[in-house]
C-alpha cells in the first residue's frame, strides 16, 4: 500500500470535522526549534537527532501562521490572476506546513508514542481549520476560477494538470457553493465524519464482543503450533487459562483454515458472518444515513450520485467503465470458480467430508488441497531469503532496469537506530534519499507502506528538489541463531513497496502536488503491483536467492511451483473480490432511499456470484469498513483495476524480456517519471500502445 500524502489528508480533514480551536499563543523561539530552522544537513535531510516531540506543536503553529500569510499574499495580489501568481503560488504556499506534516504524520505511523498521539489529537483540528480556511476563501477561489476560465485551454502538460487538480479540489470541497449551500455542505460533512467513525467503532466492538474460549487442546486439533501459541498468548493477555479466539481476521482464519472439528468451524463461521448486523452494535442505520449523506454531498456538487463524484478524477472516470471491468472479469471468473469448487467438493469427499461442502469447510479443505497439489511450504522457502540478500537483489534489479545506484548514506540522520539511509544515484545525478525501516516495533503500526518525508519538485529558483522516500515494513526480525529470513510473501511485499519507491525516486515533475505517487487512486498501485511480478522470475531470483547456510540457489522446481500456486483458486478469489466491487458500486449508484433492507440488497448482489450454499443469517455490509469507514467508497474496484493495468503492462516485459533495458526506459519515460502530471489513461497508452485490456490478467490467472 501507499500512505495517503498529507495534502490529501487535508482534503479528508475538510470532510471530517469542522472543529473550532483557538490557537494558543506561540511560545516557539524559531531559532531553537529545529523544525523551523534552515537545515544544513546533506541534501537538507531532516535533522532527526535534534527533533523532539515537544517541537512539533509550536512548529505547526508557526507553520500555519506562515501559510496563512502565503495564502493572504496570493489572495490580495492586485495583479490580474494568472497561472504563476495563483496556481503555482498555491502549490508552493505553506512550505513549512508541508515540511512539518511530512515528518510528523510519518513518524506518527512508525513511532507512535503516547506523546505523539496526544500531539496529533491537538494539531489535527488546527490543520483542519487551516485547510477549511483555504478552500472556503471566496476571494481566493475567485482567482483560481478566473485562471481556470482564462488559461485552461492555453496550458499543456503538467501545467494544465496542476490547474485542473487545483480547481477540482476547490470544487470538491464546496468552494463554488452559495453561502447557504456551504452551510449545508459543512453540516453534512461533519455528520458524515461522525457516522463513519461510529460505523468503525461498531464494527470493532462487534469484533470484540464474542470470544471462543477453549481449555481442551483436543478440540483444536489441526491448528499449527504458531497459531496455538498466538491463541494461548491471547488467553494470557485476558488472564484466562487455555486458548482464546475472537472475531478478528487472523483469529477467525486460524479456526476456519486448520480446525479439524467441523462443529467448531461452523460455530466460528456463524459468529463471524454477520458482525454488527442487529444487536447492540448494529450498523444498518449508520449505513442508510452514510449513503444519504454521501448522495446529498454529491448532488450538492452537481453529480447524480456518489460514485459519479468519487470517480470523476480517477482513471476509470465513471461507473460505466467500472461495471465494464467487473462484468468482463465475472464472465471469465465465474465458470472457473464453479470448476474449482467442483474439484474441491470431490477432494473433500475423498478426505471424508459427509454431506454438502459448506462455507465453514472452504478454507479448511482448500488449504489441504493446496498442500497436496503443491509440496512447498513457507518454511521451506525462508532460508533462501535472508533479508540482506533480498535487499541486494531488489537494489540490483533497480540498477539493471532503471540504472539506479544505491550507496549507504552514513552521514544522513535517521529517526530510529533500526533505519538505514541510502543515496540513490542515476549515473551522477542524485535522485533521492531512501530510508529503509524493516522490523516491527511496539510503536509501529502493522503492515507495510511507502511514504515521503519530502516530495520531488522544482523550486522557485528552478532548482530540482529531490525526494526523501521511506519504506516501512514489519518483516520477521533475526533471532539469536538465524538472520532475518523473509517469507516469500514478505519478499513480494518488499517488491511492491519498492515499486512505489521507484515512482517516487524517478519522479521528474515541476510541481509537488502532482509528482511521485500523487496520481489517481486507481492508478497509483500500477508501479507497485507491476514490480511484484519479478518475484517469480528466475532471472531475478537467480541473482540473490541463495540458501543462507549452504549457498545453494533456490531450486528451479520451487520457482515453477511458486508461479503455479498463483493460479490456485484464482477464479474463486476473483469472484469474491468482484462481489465486493459490485456491492460497493450498488451502494453508491442506487438512490439511497431505495436501499432500506441492507441484508436483502446484499444478497441480491451476491446471489448470482455464489458458488456455495447461502447462509441465511449472513450479512457482511455491516462490517464492510473499507467502504463505510475507510477511503474505498466507490473505490473497491480499484484492486482489480490495478491488477488489470499491471498484468497488461507486465506482458510487454514478458514479450521483450523481463530484464530488457529498452522496455524499462520506455516505462520510466511514460509512467515512472511522470507522477500524476499527465492523464493516467494517456500515460498507460503511451507505454502499452493501447487502452488497458483484461486479457493479460485472465491469462496469468489461468482464467482464459
Ligand atoms: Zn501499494
Amino acid at each position: 500500500m501507499r500512505k495517503i500524502p498529507f495534502l490529501f489528508l487535508f482534503f479528508l480533514f475538510v470532510m471530517q470535522t469542522n472543529a473550532q480551536i483557538k490557537l494558543k499563543a506561540v511560545p516557539a523561539k524559531p531559532d531553537d526549534n529545529p523544525l523551523l530552522r534552515q537545515w544544513d544537513t546533506p541534501y537538507q535531510t531532516p535533522p532527526f537527532r535534534s527533533i523532539r516531540p515537544e517541537h512539533y506543536e509550536p512548529a505547526f503553529q508557526a507553520a500555519i501562521k506562515a501559510a496563512q500569510a502565503d495564502i493572504a499574499f496570493i489572495r490580495d495580489n492586485s495583479d490580474t490572476p494568472n497561472f504563476q501568481n495563483t496556481i503555482v503560488a498555491l502549490d508552493r504556499a505553506g512550505a513549512l506546513v508541508t515540511r512539518v506534516s511530512g515528518l510528523f504524520f510519518n513518524l506518527l505511523e512508525c513511532d507512535a508514542t503516547p506523546q505523539m498521539q496526544d500531539i496529533a489529537a491537538r494539531v489535527q483540528p488546527m490543520l483542519t481549520e487551516y485547510s477549511n480556511s483555504v478552500f472556503l476563501d471566496t476571494l481566493l477561489f475567485q482567482r483560481v476560477k478566473y485562471v481556470y476560465e482564462h488559461e485552461f485551454e492555453r496550458l499543456t502538460g503538467a501545467d494544465k494538470m496542476l490547474l485542473k487538480n487545483t480547481y477540482d479540489d476547490f470544487l470538491d470541497n464546496g468552494a463554488n457553493l452559495s453561502n447557504d449551500q456551504k452551510k449545508v455542505f459543512n453540516e453534512i460533512s461533519v455528520e458524515l465524519s461522525n457516522l463513519t467513525l461510529s460505523f468503525g467503532q461498531n464494527a470493532l466492538a462487534a469484533t470484540n464482543s464474542w470470544q471462543l474460549h477453549l481449555t481442551d487442546k483436543k478440540r483444536l486439533k489441526g491448528l499449527p503450533d504458531n497459531e496455538l501459541a498466538i491463541a494461548a498468548q491471547r488467553a494470557k493477555d485476558h488472564h484466562v487459562e487455555g486458548y482464546l479466539f475472537d472475531l478478528s481476521h487472523p483469529s477467525v482464519n486460524a479456526i476456519l483454515t486448520y480446525a479439524d472439528d467441523r462443529a467448531l468451524r461452523k460455530e466460528m463461521y456463524l459468529h463471524s458472518c454477520n458482525k454488527a448486523f442487529g444487536g447492540e452494535f448494529d450498523n444498518c442505520a449508520n449505513i442508510s444515513r452514510i449513503l444519504t449523506c454521501r448522495e446529498r454531498i454529491a448532488q450538492l456538487l452537481g453529480y447524480p450520485n456518489y460514485a459519479a463524484y468519487a470517480l470523476h478524477n480517477r482513471m476509470a472516470g465513471n461507473s460505466g467503465q467500472v461495471y465494464d471491468l467487473l462484468n468482463q472479469l465475472r464472465e471469465a471468473s465465474l465458470p472457473a470458480a464453479q470448476k474449482e469448487l467442483q474439484s474441491l467438493r470431490e477432494f473433500a469427499k475423498q478426505e471424508g467430508l459427509k454431506g454438502e461442502l459448506q462455507r465453514w469447510d472452504f478454507a479448511y479443505y482448500s488449504e489441504k488441497q493446496k498442500n497436496k497439489l503443491y509440496n512447498l511450504s513457507t518454511e521451506q522457502l525462508k532460508p533462501y531469503f535472508p533479508l540482506d540478500n533480498v535487499i541486494k537483489g531488489v537494489f540490483s534489479l533497480a540498477e539493471h532496469l532503471y540504472d539506479l545506484r544505491f550507496e549507504p548514506a552514513a552521514d544522513v540522520e535517521v529517526y530510529h537506530p533500526d533505519v538505514t539511509a541510502y543515496y540513490v544515484y542515476r549515473q551522477d545525478r542524485l535522485m533521492a534519499v531512501l530510508y529503509l525501516d524493516f522490523h516491527p516495533r511496539s510503536t509501529k503500526r502493522s503492515g507495510a507502506w511507502m511514504t515521503n518525508f519530502r516530495e520531488q519538485y522544482i523550486d522557485a529558483n528552478g532548482h530540482d528538489v529531490r525526494p526523501l522516500v521511506s519504506l516501512v515494513m514489519n518483516f520477521t526480525p533475526s533471532t539469536g541463531k538465524t538472520p532475518s529470513l523473509l517469507s516469500f510473501s514478505e519478499v513480494t511485499t518488499f517488491l511492491h513497496e519498492f515499486g512505489h519507491a521507484l515512482n517516487g525516486m524517478l519522479s521528474d515533475v515541476p510541481y509537488a502536488a502532482i509528482s511521485g505517487t500523487n496520481s489517481p487512486r486507481d492508478f497509483v498501485e500500477l508501479p507497485s503491483q507491476l514490480n511484484e511480478n519479478w518475484a517469480t522470475e528466475p532471472e531475478f531470483l537467480n541473482t540473490f536467492a541463495f540458501h543462507y547456510k549452504t549457498g545453494e540457489p533456490l531450486p528451479e522446481a520451487y520457482i515453477s511451483q511458486l508461479k503455479e500456486m498463483r493460479r490456485f483458486m484464482a477464479g474463486y478469489s476473483s469472484v469474491r473480490q468482484l462481489s465486493f466491487g459490485y456491492l460497493d458500486m450498488m451502494y453508491h449508484t442506487k438512490p439511497a432511499q431505495e436501499i432500506t433492507d441492507i441484508q436483502a440488497r446484499e444478497l441480491e448482489i451476491f446471489k448470482p456470484l455464489d458458488v456455495m450454499p447461502t447462509v441465511p443469517q449472513a450479512c457482511m455490509s455491516t462490517s464492510f469498513s473499507h467502504i463505510f469507514a475507510g477511503g474505498y467508497a466507490a473505490g473497491y474496484y480499484g484492486y482489480k483495476w490495478a491488477e488489470m493495468l499491471e498484468a497488461d503492462a507486465f506482458s510487454v516485459f514478458q514479450q521483450n524480456g523481463v530484464m530488457d533495458r529498452e522496455t524499462a526506459d520506455r516505462y520510466v519515460d511514460a509512467i515512472l517519471s511522470k507522477g500524476g502530471s499527465e492523464d493516467a489513461m494517456e500515460m498507460f497508452i503511451r507505454f502499452r500502445g493501447r487502452k488497458p485490456s483484461v486479457e493479460a490478467l485472465l491469462k496469468r490467472d489461468g482464467l482464459k
